[in-house]
C-alpha cells in the first residue's frame, strides 16, 4: 500500500516527505494507521549517527494510531483497536523472559536494525520506493514518521477508545522514560529528595511522576527559565537556573546535604558529573539522557565508594503495558497532565517542529498525520 513518510536519505540529511510502498502484514504483524507521532531527542541524535540506523530510512518511535489489518496468528490486537506502539523485544531471551523486555538482548537490532526483528521476513525492511529500492523501517519497531506503520502485534499497547489518541504516542518513549525512572526505578521513600537535571519532556514527566510519590523535595535544574516555570507548576518544589548558580551547591543547600536521588535527562557529559555529585552516601543517580556515541564520563572514586549507585535506565524500565495504562488513567484524573507539554504539527512541518524544539519553545512536538 502507499504511505507518506518522512525519509532521511543519509546521515545528517533533512527529513523529506515522500510517497513509499509499505508491505502488507505477515504472520505476527499488524498494520497501524498512525494518528500522530511524537518527536523525541533520540530521532535527532539518530539522524546524526549516534544510533547505527541504516539510511535511507524512516525514523519516529512515539506512534499512536488505529489497527487496520493484522496478519496470520495475531491474537494480541484486532482491527479497530486504538494502540500506542510499544517497545520492541524478542520475547525469548533471558531478560525478556525475566520480565525486563526494555533490556532485550537483541535490543540493538530491535531498535535500529532497519528491518523486522521477528517473523518469516526478519531482517527485511517493510518500506520501498516506487521503483523497488528498499527504505529502512522498524526504527524502535515502528518508524512512525509516516501515515502507516507495520509493527509486531505483540508490541502494541491497546488503549481505551475514549483516551485522546493523538496525544498518546509520547507515552511510548519520552513520558514513560521520565515517569518510569521515578515510579519503577527510584520509588522514592516518604520525605525523599530528588533532583531532575534537564526539564524537557523526559524531565518534566519525571517531575510530574515525583509529585505522585511521597518525595517532599523535588528540584528542577535547567537553563531555560520558561521550562523551570513550567516545572514549578507541574510539581517541582524548587527550581535552579544552571546559568546563574552552581547546581550541585544549590542542591546541597536546598537539601541541607546531598539529595537522595538525581535524574540526569540531558545526556550532556558535564551534567552527568553534576548529577552524580548531587547525591551522597546510599544515594542513586539515574542516567536517562542519550549522550553522543562513544561518550565517557568520570566520577569521584571515594564518594562513589560510599554506597552510591549510578544506574542506567531505558524507556522507564519494566513492561510498557502497565506503565502506559497507568499514565493514561492518571492523565484522565488530572494527575499527570502531559497534554500541557504537547504542540501539534503536520508531518510536512517536521523541520519547523524540530527547530522550535531546539530553541526550547516547544517541549513535545507531535506530528499529526493527514489521512
Ligand atoms: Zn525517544
Ligand atoms: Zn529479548
Amino acid at each position: 500500500m502507499k504511505v507518506s513518510a518522512a525519509v532521511v536519505e543519509e546521515l545528517g540529511a533533512p527529513f523529506r516527505v515522500e510517497e513509499l510502498e509499505l508491505d502488507e502484514p505477515g504472520p505476527g504483524e499488524a498494520l497501524v494507521r498512525i494518528v500522530a507521532s511524537g518527536i523525541c531527542h533520540t530521532d535527532e541524535i539518530t539522524r546524526h549517527g549516534d544510533l547505527p540506523m541504516p539510511f535511507p530510512g524512516v525514523l519516529g518511535h512515539e506512534g499512536a494510531g488505529v489497527v487496520v489489518a493484522v496478519g496470520d496468528d495475531v491474537t494480541a490486537v484486532r482491527p479497530g483497536d486504538h494502540v500506542v506502539i510499544g517497545w520492541p523485544s524478542c520475547g525469548t531471551c533471558r531478560n525478556c523472559r525475566d520480565g525486563e523486555p526494555r533490556y532485550c538482548a537483541r535490543l540493538g537490532e530491535a531498535l535500529c536494525g532497519g528491518g523486522r526483528l521477528l517473523g518469516p521476513s526478519a531482517g527485511r525492511p517493510a518500506l520501498r520506493r516506487p521503483g523497488g529500492t528498499p527504505v529502512h523501517s522498524h526504527f524502535f519497531g515502528q518508524s512512525s514518521f509516516a501515515t502507516y506503520s507495520l509493527t509486531w502485534a505483540e508490541a502494541l499497547v491497546v488503549v481505551p477508545k475514549d483516551a485522546p489518541l493523538a496525544l498518546l504516542g509520547p507515552l511510548a518513549c519520552g513520558f514513560s522514560t521520565g515517569a518510569g525512572a521515578v515510579l519503577n526505578t527510584l520509588r522514592p521513600a516518604p520525605g525523599a529528595s530528588l533532583v531532575v537535571y534537564g526539564v524537557g519532556a523526559v524531565g518534566l514527566a519525571a517531575v510530574m511522576a515525583a509529585r505522585l510519590t511521597p518525595a517532599t523535595t523535588i528540584i528542577a535544574v535547567d537553563r531555560h527559565p520558561a521550562r523551570l516555570a513550567l516545572a514549578a507548576e507541574l510539581g517541582a518544589t524548587h527550581t535552579v537556573d544552571a546559568r546563574a548558580a552552581d547546581p550541585v551547591a544549590e542542591v546541597r543547600r536546598l537539601c541541607d546535604g546531598p539529595a537522595d536521588h538525581a535524574l540526569e535527562c540531558t545526556g550532556v557529559i558535564s551534567v552527568v558529573r553534576q548529577a552524580a555529585d548531587s547525591v551522597g552516601m546510599l544515594g542513586t543517580c539515574v542516567l536517562i539522557g542519550g549522550a553522543p556515541a562513544g561518550a565517557e564520563f568520570g566520577l569521584d572514586h571515594l564518594s562513589t565508594l560510599w554506597g552510591k549507585r549510578i544506574v542506567g535506565t531505558l524507556g522507564g524500565s519494566g513492561r510498557a503495558q502497565p506503565l502506559i495504562g497507568a499514565l493514561i488513567e492518571l492523565h484522565r484524573q488530572g494527575r499527570f497532565p502531559f497534554d500541557r507539554l504537547a504542540r501539534f504539527y503536520e508531518l510536512g512541518e517536521i523541520g519547523e517542529a524540530l527547530a522550535a524544539s531546539r530553541r526550547g519553545e516547544v517541549i513535545k512536538p507531535i506530528l499529526r498525520m493527514d489521512h
